[in-house]
């Protein structure tokens, strides 16, 4: 998966997570909970799984650079 595909799925998905777990105590819905909490988990796991240097593989953690910090190549 191309980095910038990543960047906006991890952007989609917390954004998600965090537009439906007021929406879920509003409307008091364990449903609506659930579904925030696996978006929020879902986006986690895309970030530690995903979110790796093209070139070296290395994970590039919170890094928003456009430089990986492991093999200085241009992400
Ligand atoms: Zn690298």
């Amino acid at each position: 998966m191309k980095l910038g595909r990543v960047r906006l799925l991890m952007v989609v998905l917390s954004a998600l997570a965090l537009l439906l777990f007021p929406v879920a105590s509003m409307l008091k819905s364990e449903l609506i909970m659930y579904g925030a909490l696996l978006c929020f988990v879902l986006s986690a796991l895309v970030w530690y799984g995903f979110f790796r240097c093209p070139h070296c593989h290395k994970f590039l953690g919170q890094s928003t650079k456009t430089v990986c910090p492991h093999c200085k190549k241009r992400l």
